[in-house]
Protein backbone atom coordinates (compact mmCIF):
# COMPACT_ATOMS: atom_id res chain seq x y z
CA UNK A 1 0.00 0.00 0.00
CA UNK A 2 1.09 3.80 -0.65
CA UNK A 3 1.73 6.34 1.93
CA UNK A 4 -0.91 8.73 2.61
CA UNK A 5 0.48 12.06 3.50
CA UNK A 6 -2.76 13.46 3.82
CA UNK A 7 -4.00 10.67 6.87
CA UNK A 8 -0.96 12.57 8.96
CA UNK A 9 -2.27 15.97 8.24
CA UNK A 10 -5.63 14.47 9.74
CA UNK A 11 -4.51 12.78 12.62
CA UNK A 12 -1.79 15.77 13.75
CA UNK A 13 -5.72 17.82 13.63
CA UNK A 14 -7.11 14.54 16.16
CA UNK A 15 -4.64 14.76 18.09
CA UNK A 16 -4.83 18.75 18.74
CA UNK A 17 -8.70 18.07 19.62
CA UNK A 18 -7.75 15.34 22.19
CA UNK A 19 -4.99 16.99 24.16
CA UNK A 20 -4.85 20.49 22.71
CA UNK A 21 -7.17 23.61 24.25
CA UNK A 22 -7.85 27.25 22.65
CA UNK A 23 -4.60 28.36 24.09
CA UNK A 24 -2.85 25.46 22.03
CA UNK A 25 -1.30 21.86 22.96
CA UNK A 26 -1.21 20.93 26.62
CA UNK A 27 0.88 17.78 25.96
CA UNK A 28 3.43 18.95 28.90
CA UNK A 29 5.67 15.67 29.72
CA UNK A 30 4.57 13.98 33.11
CA UNK A 31 1.03 14.75 32.95
CA UNK A 32 -2.26 12.98 32.58
CA UNK A 33 -2.74 14.97 29.16
CA UNK A 34 0.35 13.54 28.02
CA UNK A 35 -0.47 9.97 29.22
CA UNK A 36 -3.71 10.78 26.68
CA UNK A 37 -1.56 11.65 24.05
CA UNK A 38 0.68 8.35 24.90
CA UNK A 39 -2.00 6.14 24.71
CA UNK A 40 -3.53 7.74 21.35
CA UNK A 41 0.11 7.02 19.61
CA UNK A 42 -0.21 3.17 21.14
CA UNK A 43 -3.65 2.88 19.16
CA UNK A 44 -2.44 4.54 16.33
CA UNK A 45 0.16 1.96 15.62
CA UNK A 46 -1.39 -1.42 16.84
CA UNK A 47 -2.74 -2.15 13.10
CA UNK A 48 1.30 -2.41 12.43
CA UNK A 49 1.69 -4.83 14.90
CA UNK A 50 4.77 -3.19 15.97
CA UNK A 51 5.81 -4.33 19.34
CA UNK A 52 5.91 -1.82 22.30
CA UNK A 53 8.12 -1.18 24.98
CA UNK A 54 8.47 2.11 27.26
CA UNK A 55 12.33 2.25 28.46
CA UNK A 56 13.69 3.09 31.91
CA UNK A 57 13.46 6.47 30.53
CA UNK A 58 9.82 6.75 29.70
CA UNK A 59 10.70 6.37 26.08
CA UNK A 60 7.90 4.63 24.66
CA UNK A 61 9.22 2.52 21.67
CA UNK A 62 7.18 0.41 18.85
CA UNK A 63 9.16 -2.00 17.01
CA UNK A 64 8.62 -3.82 13.76
CA UNK A 65 11.31 -6.91 13.24
CA UNK A 66 13.15 -6.89 10.02
CA UNK A 67 15.54 -9.31 8.47
CA UNK A 68 18.23 -8.35 10.08
CA UNK A 69 18.09 -6.88 14.20
CA UNK A 70 20.05 -3.90 13.13
CA UNK A 71 17.39 -1.18 13.44
CA UNK A 72 16.56 2.16 11.72
CA UNK A 73 15.40 4.61 14.15
CA UNK A 74 12.46 7.36 13.59
CA UNK A 75 12.04 9.77 16.14
CA UNK A 76 9.93 12.60 17.55
CA UNK A 77 8.41 13.61 21.03
CA UNK A 78 4.15 13.96 21.67
CA UNK A 79 5.26 16.27 24.53
CA UNK A 80 4.64 19.95 24.01
CA UNK A 81 5.28 22.99 26.21
CA UNK A 82 2.12 24.56 27.72
CA UNK A 83 -0.09 26.46 25.39
CA UNK A 84 2.47 25.06 22.83
CA UNK A 85 1.70 24.35 19.00
CA UNK A 86 0.02 21.93 16.61
CA UNK A 87 2.97 20.75 15.09
CA UNK A 88 6.10 20.80 17.28
CA UNK A 89 7.31 17.01 17.79
CA UNK A 90 4.03 14.82 17.09
CA UNK A 91 4.59 15.85 13.32
CA UNK A 92 7.94 14.07 13.39
CA UNK A 93 6.10 11.07 15.51
CA UNK A 94 2.87 10.89 13.18
CA UNK A 95 5.13 11.14 10.28
CA UNK A 96 7.11 7.97 11.38
CA UNK A 97 3.68 6.30 12.17
CA UNK A 98 2.41 7.07 8.58
CA UNK A 99 5.91 5.28 7.47
CA UNK A 100 5.87 2.68 9.43
CA UNK A 101 2.42 1.71 8.27
CA UNK A 102 3.84 1.61 4.73
CA UNK A 103 6.87 -0.80 5.35
CA UNK A 104 4.58 -2.97 7.56
CA UNK A 105 2.36 -3.26 4.46
CA UNK A 106 5.60 -4.00 2.18
CA UNK A 107 5.98 -6.95 4.18
CA UNK A 108 9.27 -7.49 6.03
CA UNK A 109 11.83 -4.89 5.50
CA UNK A 110 15.41 -5.39 5.51
CA UNK A 111 16.32 -3.81 8.53
CA UNK A 112 14.13 -3.48 12.05
CA UNK A 113 12.41 -0.30 11.85
CA UNK A 114 12.36 1.40 15.44
CA UNK A 115 9.64 4.36 15.80
CA UNK A 116 10.63 6.15 19.36
CA UNK A 117 8.46 8.78 20.91
CA UNK A 118 11.40 10.19 23.55
CA UNK A 119 10.09 11.39 27.14
CA UNK A 120 10.02 14.95 28.13
CA UNK A 121 12.14 16.54 24.94
CA UNK A 122 11.21 20.18 26.27
CA UNK A 123 11.73 19.89 29.60
CA UNK A 124 8.66 22.45 30.64
CA UNK A 125 8.28 21.10 33.51
CA UNK A 126 10.92 20.86 35.39
CA UNK A 127 13.29 23.26 32.97
CA UNK A 128 15.56 19.91 32.01
CA UNK A 129 14.97 19.57 28.02
CA UNK A 130 15.90 16.09 26.11
CA UNK A 131 15.38 14.10 29.34
CA UNK A 132 14.29 10.85 27.46
CA UNK A 133 17.47 11.22 24.53
CA UNK A 134 19.73 12.38 26.93
CA UNK A 135 19.00 9.18 29.00
CA UNK A 136 19.44 7.20 25.65
CA UNK A 137 22.85 8.54 24.78
CA UNK A 138 24.14 8.23 27.98
CA UNK A 139 25.05 11.77 28.19
CA UNK A 140 23.10 12.18 31.20
CA UNK A 141 25.04 13.38 34.12
CA UNK A 142 22.99 15.63 36.57
CA UNK A 143 20.74 13.08 38.04
CA UNK A 144 21.57 14.74 41.33
CA UNK A 145 20.57 17.95 40.02
CA UNK A 146 17.73 15.73 38.83
CA UNK A 147 16.33 14.88 42.05
CA UNK A 148 16.13 18.05 43.30
CA UNK A 149 14.68 20.00 40.95
CA UNK A 150 10.40 20.95 41.34
CA UNK A 151 8.03 22.01 39.34
CA UNK A 152 6.09 25.39 40.11
CA UNK A 153 3.95 23.20 42.00
CA UNK A 154 6.42 21.80 44.70
CA UNK A 155 6.11 18.71 43.32
CA UNK A 156 9.81 17.16 43.08
CA UNK A 157 10.90 15.49 39.53
CA UNK A 158 11.68 12.07 41.05
CA UNK A 159 7.64 11.95 42.01
CA UNK A 160 6.48 12.94 38.76
CA UNK A 161 8.08 10.36 36.97
CA UNK A 162 7.39 7.76 39.85
CA UNK A 163 3.89 8.30 38.85
CA UNK A 164 4.51 7.63 35.08
CA UNK A 165 6.49 4.28 36.03
CA UNK A 166 10.00 6.13 35.64
CA UNK A 167 12.80 5.57 38.42
CA UNK A 168 14.96 8.40 37.44
CA UNK A 169 17.94 6.19 39.48
CA UNK A 170 17.16 3.20 36.78
CA UNK A 171 16.98 5.90 33.65
CA UNK A 172 20.26 5.73 32.01
CA UNK A 173 19.32 1.73 31.98
CA UNK A 174 17.71 3.44 28.60
CA UNK A 175 20.80 3.08 26.85
CA UNK A 176 20.66 -0.52 25.45
CA UNK A 177 18.16 0.95 23.32
CA UNK A 178 20.50 2.92 21.02
CA UNK A 179 22.93 -0.38 20.80
CA UNK A 180 21.58 -1.97 17.88
CA UNK A 181 20.67 1.43 15.76
CA UNK A 182 22.16 1.48 12.99
CA UNK A 183 21.13 5.29 11.91
CA UNK A 184 18.73 8.01 13.38
CA UNK A 185 16.00 10.27 11.70
CA UNK A 186 13.60 12.78 12.58
CA UNK A 187 11.74 15.16 10.97
CA UNK A 188 10.57 18.53 12.41
CA UNK A 189 9.31 22.20 11.54
CA UNK A 190 11.96 24.38 11.50
CA UNK A 191 10.97 26.83 14.15
CA UNK A 192 12.74 29.56 12.48
CA UNK A 193 11.62 31.88 9.48
CA UNK A 194 15.04 30.65 6.98
CA UNK A 195 12.84 27.98 4.25
CA UNK A 196 10.11 30.47 4.61
CA UNK A 197 11.74 33.52 2.99
CA UNK A 198 13.76 31.20 0.55
CA UNK A 199 10.16 30.05 -0.50
CA UNK A 200 10.81 26.28 -0.09
CA UNK A 201 9.13 23.69 1.75
CA UNK A 202 11.78 21.80 2.90
CA UNK A 203 15.12 21.73 4.23
CA UNK A 204 18.29 19.06 5.61
CA UNK A 205 19.59 20.16 8.53
CA UNK A 206 23.50 20.22 8.88
CA UNK A 207 23.95 19.65 12.98
CA UNK A 208 22.78 21.39 15.75
CA UNK A 209 24.83 24.51 17.48
CA UNK A 210 27.03 24.98 19.93
CA UNK A 211 26.72 27.51 22.25
CA UNK A 212 28.18 29.90 24.22
CA UNK A 213 26.67 31.08 27.19
CA UNK A 214 28.30 33.95 29.68
CA UNK A 215 27.51 36.24 32.37
CA UNK A 216 29.76 39.75 31.72
CA UNK A 217 30.21 42.18 34.39
CA UNK A 218 30.95 45.72 33.21
CA UNK A 219 31.89 47.38 36.67
CA UNK A 220 32.49 51.24 37.02
CA UNK A 221 31.52 53.87 39.84
CA UNK A 222 28.24 55.37 40.47
CA UNK A 223 28.18 58.50 40.34
CA UNK A 224 25.75 61.55 40.55
CA UNK A 225 24.10 62.27 37.18
CA UNK A 226 23.77 66.08 37.77
CA UNK A 227 27.62 66.72 39.13
CA UNK A 228 29.85 64.19 37.15
CA UNK A 229 31.23 66.12 34.19
CA UNK A 230 30.51 63.75 30.78
CA UNK A 231 34.48 63.35 30.66
CA UNK A 232 34.84 62.13 34.11
CA UNK A 233 32.51 58.91 34.30
CA UNK A 234 33.38 55.41 34.51
CA UNK A 235 29.86 54.46 33.51
CA UNK A 236 29.43 50.63 33.18
CA UNK A 237 26.48 50.71 30.37
CA UNK A 238 28.89 52.55 28.19
CA UNK A 239 31.04 49.23 28.13
CA UNK A 240 27.68 47.19 27.68
CA UNK A 241 26.19 49.25 25.48
CA UNK A 242 29.38 49.10 23.27
CA UNK A 243 29.45 45.58 23.47
CA UNK A 244 25.96 44.85 21.98
CA UNK A 245 26.34 46.72 19.27
CA UNK A 246 30.12 44.51 18.55
CA UNK A 247 28.27 41.35 18.99
CA UNK A 248 26.18 41.72 15.49
CA UNK A 249 29.18 42.59 13.83
CA UNK A 250 31.23 39.56 14.90
CA UNK A 251 28.69 37.92 14.09
CA UNK A 252 28.22 39.08 10.42
CA UNK A 253 32.26 39.12 9.92
CA UNK A 254 32.02 35.38 11.10
CA UNK A 255 29.06 34.30 9.34
CA UNK A 256 28.01 30.72 7.94
CA UNK A 257 24.71 31.42 10.35
CA UNK A 258 26.71 32.51 13.31
CA UNK A 259 23.96 34.31 15.78
CA UNK A 260 24.83 36.47 19.14
CA UNK A 261 22.37 37.66 21.38
CA UNK A 262 22.52 39.90 24.68
CA UNK A 263 19.59 38.34 26.44
CA UNK A 264 19.26 40.99 29.54
CA UNK A 265 21.26 43.75 30.93
CA UNK A 266 20.65 44.19 34.68
CA UNK A 267 22.11 47.80 35.73
CA UNK A 268 22.56 49.14 39.54
CA UNK A 269 21.77 51.12 41.11
CA UNK A 270 19.54 51.64 38.48
CA UNK A 271 18.07 54.65 39.09
CA UNK A 272 18.00 57.49 36.83
CA UNK A 273 19.87 60.24 38.81
CA UNK A 274 23.30 57.64 39.04
CA UNK A 275 25.61 56.78 36.29
CA UNK A 276 25.51 53.15 36.11
CA UNK A 277 27.87 51.53 38.36
CA UNK A 278 27.41 47.85 37.32
CA UNK A 279 25.87 46.45 34.25
CA UNK A 280 25.52 42.47 33.86
CA UNK A 281 24.94 40.94 30.87
CA UNK A 282 23.99 37.79 29.69
CA UNK A 283 25.63 36.78 26.00
CA UNK A 284 24.38 33.82 24.19
CA UNK A 285 26.76 32.80 21.08
CA UNK A 286 25.83 30.12 18.40
CA UNK A 287 27.89 28.20 15.35
CA UNK A 288 27.62 25.02 13.94
CA UNK A 289 31.52 24.99 13.76
CA UNK A 290 33.60 24.93 16.45
CA UNK A 291 36.32 26.54 15.37
CA UNK A 292 34.52 29.69 14.51
CA UNK A 293 32.72 29.24 18.05
CA UNK A 294 35.68 29.32 19.73
CA UNK A 295 36.78 32.34 17.54
CA UNK A 296 33.53 34.12 18.58
CA UNK A 297 34.08 33.92 22.05
CA UNK A 298 37.74 35.29 21.43
CA UNK A 299 36.63 38.27 19.69
CA UNK A 300 33.84 39.00 22.02
CA UNK A 301 36.10 38.73 25.09
CA UNK A 302 38.45 40.77 23.15
CA UNK A 303 36.04 43.94 22.53
CA UNK A 304 35.35 43.66 25.77
CA UNK A 305 38.45 44.12 27.79
CA UNK A 306 39.10 47.03 24.80
CA UNK A 307 35.63 48.81 25.44
CA UNK A 308 36.40 48.70 29.41
CA UNK A 309 39.92 49.89 28.52
CA UNK A 310 38.35 53.47 26.87
CA UNK A 311 35.54 53.51 29.62
CA UNK A 312 37.71 52.81 32.38
CA UNK A 313 36.02 50.08 33.75
CA UNK A 314 36.57 46.96 34.56
CA UNK A 315 35.34 43.84 33.32
CA UNK A 316 34.89 40.37 34.12
CA UNK A 317 33.49 37.03 32.47
CA UNK A 318 32.11 33.89 33.46
CA UNK A 319 30.57 30.82 32.03
CA UNK A 320 27.04 30.04 31.96
CA UNK A 321 27.08 26.97 29.84
CA UNK A 322 28.02 25.57 26.91
CA UNK A 323 27.53 22.70 24.69
CA UNK A 324 29.55 21.85 21.47
CA UNK A 325 28.10 22.32 17.82
CA UNK A 326 26.95 18.76 16.88
CA UNK A 327 27.06 17.45 12.70
CA UNK A 328 24.71 15.25 11.43
CA UNK A 329 26.65 12.44 9.24
CA UNK A 330 27.95 13.05 5.80
CA UNK A 331 26.64 9.97 3.94
CA UNK A 332 22.89 10.91 5.21
CA UNK A 333 22.50 14.17 4.60
CA UNK A 334 23.26 13.47 0.74
CA UNK A 335 20.65 10.93 1.08
CA UNK A 336 18.49 13.45 2.78
CA UNK A 337 19.25 16.16 -0.17
CA UNK A 338 18.18 13.56 -2.52
CA UNK A 339 14.49 12.76 -0.66
CA UNK A 340 13.75 16.46 -0.75
CA UNK A 341 14.86 17.38 -4.45
CA UNK A 342 13.05 14.38 -5.45
CA UNK A 343 9.58 15.46 -3.56
CA UNK A 344 10.13 19.89 -3.99
CA UNK A 345 12.63 20.31 -6.93
CA UNK A 346 15.39 21.58 -4.71
CA UNK A 347 16.82 21.17 -1.53
CA UNK A 348 18.55 23.61 1.17
CA UNK A 349 21.13 23.25 3.78
CA UNK A 350 20.32 24.77 7.20
CA UNK A 351 22.03 24.50 10.24
CA UNK A 352 19.69 24.52 13.70
CA UNK A 353 19.65 26.94 16.07
CA UNK A 354 17.77 24.67 18.76
CA UNK A 355 18.52 21.50 20.19
CA UNK A 356 16.77 18.28 19.03
CA UNK A 357 16.61 14.84 20.45
CA UNK A 358 18.74 14.10 17.25
CA UNK A 359 21.70 15.91 18.67
CA UNK A 360 21.87 13.47 21.86
CA UNK A 361 21.43 10.28 19.28
CA UNK A 362 24.09 11.74 17.13
CA UNK A 363 26.40 12.39 20.15
CA UNK A 364 25.82 8.90 21.20
CA UNK A 365 27.92 8.01 17.50
CA UNK A 366 25.00 7.18 15.76
CA UNK A 367 24.79 8.10 12.42
CA UNK A 368 22.05 10.73 12.78
CA UNK A 369 20.05 13.18 10.20
CA UNK A 370 16.89 16.05 10.58
CA UNK A 371 14.89 17.40 7.79
CA UNK A 372 12.93 20.15 8.14
CA UNK A 373 9.72 21.54 7.23
CA UNK A 374 9.02 25.51 6.65
CA UNK A 375 7.42 27.43 9.68
CA UNK A 376 4.70 29.74 8.52
CA UNK A 377 6.30 33.08 10.20
CA UNK A 378 8.98 30.88 11.70
CA UNK A 379 6.60 30.89 15.06
CA UNK A 380 6.88 27.98 17.12
CA UNK A 381 5.95 27.20 21.42
CA UNK A 382 2.84 29.56 20.12
CA UNK A 383 -0.91 28.28 19.42
CA UNK A 384 0.23 30.55 16.13
CA UNK A 385 2.79 27.75 15.19
CA UNK A 386 1.78 26.77 11.71
CA UNK A 387 2.99 24.80 8.41
CA UNK A 388 0.32 24.64 5.14
CA UNK A 389 -1.03 21.23 4.61
CA UNK A 390 0.78 20.72 1.43
CA UNK A 391 3.85 21.34 2.67
CA UNK A 392 3.17 18.64 5.70
CA UNK A 393 2.06 16.39 3.07
CA UNK A 394 5.45 17.01 1.10
CA UNK A 395 7.53 16.43 4.22
CA UNK A 396 5.82 12.90 5.33
CA UNK A 397 6.71 12.13 1.38
CA UNK A 398 10.49 13.49 1.93
CA UNK A 399 10.63 11.59 5.55
CA UNK A 400 9.42 7.95 3.56
CA UNK A 401 12.01 8.54 1.10
CA UNK A 402 14.78 9.00 3.23
CA UNK A 403 13.47 6.00 5.25
CA UNK A 404 13.94 3.95 2.08
CA UNK A 405 17.25 4.88 1.11
CA UNK A 406 18.67 4.92 4.46
CA UNK A 407 17.30 1.49 4.41
CA UNK A 408 19.26 0.35 0.98
CA UNK A 409 22.10 2.27 2.16
CA UNK A 410 22.45 1.17 5.79
CA UNK A 411 20.89 -2.53 5.25
ZN1 LIG B 1 10.47 19.79 19.05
Amino acid sequence: MSLSPDRTVAELRELQELTGDANGAQRVAWTDTWERARQWLREKVVPTAADEEVDEAGNQWFTLPGESDRALLLGGHIDSVPNGGWLDGCLNVLAAVEVLRRIAEDGTPPLTVRLVNWADEEGARFGRSLFGSSAASGSMSDQEELRERRDADGIALPDALAAHGVDLDRALEARRQLESAVAYLELHIEQGPVLESLDLPLGVVLGTFGVERHQIVFRGQAAHAGSTPMDQRRDALAGASKLELEIREIAKRVGGGAVCTMGSVVTKPGIVTSVVETAECLLDQRHLDATWLAEMLSNAEAAARKFAHEEGIEVEWEKVWSIEPIPFDDRLLDLADESVREVAGSSHRLPSGPLHDAAEVARAGIPTVMLFVQSLRGLSHTKLENTKDEHLELSVEAFDRLTTKTMQAFG
